[in-house]
Parts: C-alpha cells; sequence; structure tokens
C-alpha cells in the first residue's frame, strides 16, 4: 500500500512536470502563427509610457528594441532605425538608383540571407514579413544564389535597415527575440525599398501636428521632414510606416497628434496596410513590364 502511494505521488509529479515543461519546438508553425500577431512576450519594459503592450505599433516596438542604439561600429543611426552612411530615400535617388531592378518578367527580385543563428520560429515570422509584402505586390523576396546584390538578415543588436538598395551586401538587423514580429520585420523591408516613415513625409504637416515641447531633447532630429515624392497616395495613419504617438516622448505626453482628429488611431504591428503595399506598387511600377 505504501509503495503503491509513492508510486502514485511519482507518477503525480511526472505529469506536473509534463505541463509546465516549455513546450518550445514542439508546437512549431502554430505557436510561430500566433506570436506574429501578439506582442512578444519576452518582458521588454516600458519606461516611457505605462500604455498598454497591445497599443504598441511596430515602430514603438522597434524603439524599445533600439533604446541604447545610437551608433554601432562605425555606423549612425536616423529616425530611430535607419542606418546610415547612406543618407539618401530611394523615393528621391536621382535616377532611381537605389530602388532594386525591376526583371524582365515584371518582377523586382530582392535576394536575401537569413542567418544560420536563427530559430525555426524566428525564420517563419521573418518569412511572414516578406510574404506580407510580396501578396499585394511585384517584389520577390528569393534566397540568394550569386547575386551581388542582397540583403543580409541578421539577428545584430537592434531592428534596422539601410534605405533602398546600397549595392553588395546590405545588413539588415532583426534582433531576436525584440524584433520577432512580422509587422516589425515588414517594416524594416519597407526601409530596404526605399521608404522612410510615414510621418517623415513632406506633407505631414497637413495630417499630423509635432508636439515639439514633448520630445526628448535631443531627439527633435527624428521628427524632420524628408523631401518625398508621396506618388500621389493620401497620409495613411494605418501605415505599418508611421511613429507611434507617443514616439520619443520625454515625459509621457503624446509627440504625435492627428489633425484636425486627434483621436484618429496612429500605425499598427499587423503588417503593410492596403495604403503601404499600394505605394510600394507605385513606386516599383508593379504591374506594367
Ligand atoms: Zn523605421
Amino acid at each position: 500500500m505504501h509503495s503503491t502511494m509513492i508510486l502514485l505521488g511519482v507518477l503525480f509529479g511526472l505529469l506536473c512536470q509534463a505541463y509546465t515543461l516549455p513546450v518550445k519546438n514542439s508546437t512549431g508553425l502554430h505557436e510561430a502563427k500566433v506570436r506574429l500577431r501578439r506582442t512578444y512576450s519576452g518582458g521588454i519594459s516600458n519606461e516611457f509610457t505605462d500604455h498598454d503592450h497591445d497599443d504598441m505599433n511596430a515602430m514603438d516596438q522597434i524603439l524599445e528594441v533600439n533604446r541604447r542604439l545610437r551608433f554601432l561600429r562605425g555606423m549612425s543611426f536616423r529616425d530611430g532605425d535607419i542606418a546610415s552612411s547612406y543618407f539618401r530615400s530611394a523615393i528621391t535617388c536621382p535616377g532611381n538608383a537605389c530602388l532594386w531592378p525591376k526583371a524582365v518578367d515584371g518582377f523586382v527580385y530582392v535576394p536575401f540571407m537569413l542567418s544560420p543563428i536563427y530559430e525555426d520560429m524566428d525564420r517563419i515570422t521573418i518569412e511572414t514579413g516578406m510574404q506580407d509584402i510580396t501578396a499585394g505586390t511585384c517584389i520577390r523576396f528569393v534566397p540568394r544564389t550569386q547575386e551581388a546584390s542582397f540583403l543580409d538578415i541578421q539577428p545584430r543588436y537592434g531592428c534596422w535597415s539601410f534605405l533602398g538598395q546600397t549595392g553588395g551586401s546590405q545588413t539588415l538587423s532583426l534582433q531576436t527575440p525584440g524584433c520577432m514580429w512580422s509587422g516589425v520585420a515588414a517594416h524594416e523591408f519597407m526601409h530596404a525599398l526605399g521608404f522612410v516613415h510615414e510621418q517623415s513625409r513632406s506633407d505631414r504637416d497637413h495630417y499630423v501636428s509635432i508636439v515639439w515641447k514633448n520630445i526628448m531633447a535631443d531627439q527633435a532630429h527624428n521628427f524632420r521632414k524628408q523631401a518625398t515624392n508621396n506618388l500621389n497616395s493620401p497620409y495613411d495613419y494605418n501605415s505599418v510606416m508611421h511613429y507611434g504617438r507617443y514616439a520619443f516622448s520625454e515625459d509621457g505626453g503624446p509627440t504625435i497628434i492627428p489633425r484636425p482628429d486627434p483621436y484618429v488611431p496612429i500605425g499598427q504591428r499587423d503588417g503593410p496596410s492596403n495604403l503601404d503595399l499600394h505605394k510600394i506598387n507605385v513606386l516599383y511600377n508593379c504591374g506594367v513590364n
């Protein structure tokens, strides 16, 4: 009787342990898909605001991960996640030299290499970010074979990209786990395609007010307007490229307020909006061989 009780106890203990074991790798695709659409639960704290993580858009997440990102081995960053020395926008590039070239079949092939350090779930998240762009445009991300110009996707420190095609190997960093949202990946891919942030548009003052007094003293440069070609597209509060309402806030007050209606939600983290896809199609002349 006594030994039966011990045996039952051991069995019960094992069962409990099995239930509390991490499920990593055992649920594969399903778990990764769930993770794509929610905040990564890696315990990242938000010291600037007390807003719920569910309110965070892609750029809010990027700025949290990049908080200490200023310089990285000779590189510098502007607007939170755009790597330079390539201080240019594909949209205003002379002769469109920093757009990715279009093939004779009408598609724009963007070769990439993905670091072997990424785990399966990371790869699925990143590839979902690619698919969300390719599903609505003529862009095609393809594994690099011997192309000279390509994206070298690595889990370096932070989430960032160069602007447009720089020529040769160009690093695009998606740190894991901080940058592992498909919307964050799509945001960085749109930089690599040549897009700046939505509120950097030349016409943004018609659509948002920048609250300069609420911006951290040394961060005002992140709110500069760019001489963008707006591709005859309406301003898009829902763009995956839009800063959040509290970006670079000094004390938790809003730094961007939509106008005339201040309550319009700005940005999101799911992926490119319909207008984002439209703008890619216009910039790359998709549908025109
Ligand atoms: Zn960005």
